[in-house]
């Protein structure tokens, strides 16, 4: 950014820094005198780098409640829309030129007693400029509809991408990655396509249709009658025929590749069973019957287009036969000039071509029509968590929680939650502990506001979060989850990921106290190793401990931590408590236990089945009272001080 401003923005003082009298500190004694001129000029010819001036926030701006529509987007940039079509008209008045050029050389220039070279060759040299004024024409129109599209879907990606950051966490966990990738990817790309080449080619091919059809009637209505009315119709209904016959051998073949696909993945990947089993046998015959299958369909979509090619030039050659016995006898009896006769058989050719390009563009239009649409529905879709519109900043807290008559269904109809009232003092750490899907990581994701209670309300300084904009409750809340999402990039950016500002000390200290120093001095660039989406490169408990400096260096008033439950090693076991140690002083804090020594450091444990609180006290106290978590703890000290939560092994997430 400083680069991009500086440079961009005032080249002058860049060429005065850098000034011929070798100021110091600069390499190589700065730009010698005789460069001076030509670096100028050349810091002159840089382009300005603008700083993004692009914001977020939770509410959308009004332009982008709107519907989305192709007008819409290319209404931002009048001047691209204007110049493309001012182009696209011209071009295509400009091809229709060529036949009546011959045309008139033919009628003023070649006939008996007409004879002029001049005319002859003043019209050839107008022919082949025209010829070169359209060429030139269609490069600059193709320059701008691919810059405006590149424009639009610039604009209409950001869109997306920003709607979809405003969703909640509901609308990640119904829809699948796979079809938002879809829609941020070939949807957008179908639009690219229909804005770059369709629509001006649609229009093009269309407005030469029309003024083809405008000339031949101006020129002799009766022959220009006949052609139009038999041969157009004609090629008309075959196209649509071919279009309709294409479209189903398309999707016919679509489907049955996809069988073949899945037929092969499948035995590949189970070869190990069908080998065991002895179906070889079967699986050839299966395959047989899917891959037939698919070729079948390609061979009806071979038919079809041997079909349609040659239908078309039949077509033509009736309308050429046509047009020789009818025009002929009209040239005849001196009623078309033979001039106008040719350009009729040169303007007939020229009808096929829009037509056939039209069918074939037809479908671009409709892949970009139903793109648009599925778009329209994505940012159609509002978030279950919004802001309200008079959301206020939540002011810097102590940390008190409360859960106030709070019950909770992801579906509202099927609670998960049963009337929970919990108060969380500030600076106190509760320890959530129970069987998997008891609710404990739903208390905390409504305790971040990932989710609104269905009754109730979860307060925080004594403030319903509802109430508050996201950003400050966040700001304030540290989640740590239990699979720690890393991002590829450097360690260092992966840390300082939950503030901004974060200094480098900050994050050397951090490192430090959670006991990842060690780790941090042996790797090869330090903090600056990069590391991988996942974090697949390092262990598991490698992983907890940057999860857990990363949210140390966010400062939360607040910590919801949900313990992560893949074993670990005795040793890596008793620097993660020493870290969370570190992390929990001073503040208030959730965590979801599921070995149960990290619960016995909590302030409170909360046992939570079924929805409910069931039992709530110091581990001591709740030791001593016998209930339900003694028993768990005297199970999990049985069982060897594995996880406790995870009778049936399936994983709880913060997600
Ligand atoms: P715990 O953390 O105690 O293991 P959870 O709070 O994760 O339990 O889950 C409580 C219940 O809510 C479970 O029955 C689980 O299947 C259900 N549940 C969890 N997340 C979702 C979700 N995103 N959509 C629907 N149901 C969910």
């Amino acid at each position: 950014m400083a680069w991009g401003g500086g440079w961009g923005g005032g080249h002058q003082q860049g060429a005065a820094m850098f000034g011929g009298s070798s100021p110091s500190g600069l390499p190589f004694g700065g730009i010698p005198s005789e460069l001076m001129e030509e670096a100028t000029k050349l810091l002159a010819s840089e382009p300005t780098h603008v700083p993004s001036q692009r914001t977020f926030s939770q509410q959308p701006n009004p332009s982008e409640l709107q519907v989305l529509t192709l007008t819409q987007l290319l209404k931002k940039y009048p001047q691209w829309v204007l110049s493309g079509t001012a182009l696209v008209l011209v071009i295509s008045l400009i091809l229709q030129a060529g036949p009546k050029l011959t045309e008139y050389a033919i009628n003023n220039g070649m006939i008996p007693g007409h004879h002029s070279i001049s005319v002859v060759i003043s019209c050839g040299v107008l022919y082949l400029l025209l010829g070169l004024a359209a060429t030139f024409m269609q490069r600059l129109q193709v320059d701008v509809t691919g810059k405006l599209a590149a424009r639009v879907m610039n604009d209409l990606r950001i869109r997306v991408f920003t709607h979809l950051q405003r969703l909640s966490l509901n609308f990640f966990t119904e829809e699948k990655a796979g079809v938002l990738m879809s829609r941020m990817t070939s949807d957008i790309e179908n639009l690219q396509q229909l804005v770059q080449d369709g629509v001006s080619q649609f229009a093009i091919q269309g407005l030469t249709m029309i003024i083809i059809t405008i000339i031949l009637f101006t020129t002799n209505v009766v022959l220009a009658a006949w052609t139009v009315l038999l041969v157009v119709p004609l090629l008309f209904i075959f196209s649509i025929w071919f279009h309709r016959a294409s479209e189903r051998g398309y999707l016919l073949s679509r489907d049955r590749i996809a069988n073949v696909l899945a037929d092969l993945s499948e035995s590949l990947y189970g070869i190990r069973v069908v080998t065991a089993n002895n179906r070889q046998r079967r699986n050839i015959l299966n395959h047989r019957h899917v891959v037939g299958a698919y070729r079948d369909a390609n061979l009806y979509t071979g038919r079809v287009n041997a079909i349609y090619g040659p239908a078309t030039i039949m077509i033509g050659i009736l309308g050429q036969g046509l047009l020789l016995g009818i025009g002929g006898h009209m040239v005849l009896a001196h009623q078309l000039s033979i001039g106008a006769l040719v350009a009729f058989f040169l303007f007939l050719n020229r009808f096929f071509q829009p037509i056939q390009l039209l069918v074939q563009q037809y479908n671009l239009l409709q892949q970009g029509r139903s793109s648009i649409i599925r778009l329209r529905e994505l940012l159609q879709v509002a978030p279950n968590v919004d802001e309200q519109h008079d959301a206020t900043t939540l002011p810097v807290i102590e940390g008190r929680i409360n859960f106030e008559h709070v019950s909770f269904g992801y579906d509202p109809t099927n609670l998960i939650l049963h009337d929970v009232n919990l108060t969380i003092a500030p600076g106190e750490s509760v320890a959530f502990v129970g069987p998997t899907g008891a609710g404990k990581s739903t208390m905390a994701k409504l305790a971040n506001r990932f989710y609104d209670p269905t009754q109730g309300r979860v307060l925080v300084d004594g403030i319903d979060i509802k109430t508050v904009t996201l950003r400050s409750l966040r700001s304030q809340l540290g989640v740590v989850p239990q699979e720690p999402f890393l991002f590829a990039g450097s360690l260092r950016s992966n840390l300082s990921f939950g503030r901004v500002g974060v200094t480098s000390e900050e994050i050397e200290q951090a490192v430090d106290v959670v006991g990842l120093g060690e780790f941090v001095a042996r790797l090869p660039e330090g903090l600056d190793t990069i590391v991988h989406e996942r974090g697949q490169t390092l262990s598991a408990g490698e992983r907890q401990l940057l999860a857990l400096a990363r949210a140390f260096l966010a400062r939360p008033r607040i910590l919801i931590l949900d313990e992560a439950t893949s074993s670990l090693d005795l040793h890596s076991e008793k620097i993660i408590e020493r870290a969370l140690d570190r992390l929990l002083e001073g503040r208030s804090a959730i965590l979801i236990a599921h070995r149960l020594t990290t619960a016995q450091r909590a302030d409170r444990i909360v046992v939570i089945d079924q929805g409910m609180i069931i039992e709530q006290g110091s581990p001591a106290e709740l030791l001593a009272s016998g209930g339900a978590y003694a028993t768990m703890y005297a199970a999990w000290l049985e069982s060897g001080g594995r996880d406790a939560s995870r009778a049936d092994n399936s994983p709880t997430s913060l997600t």
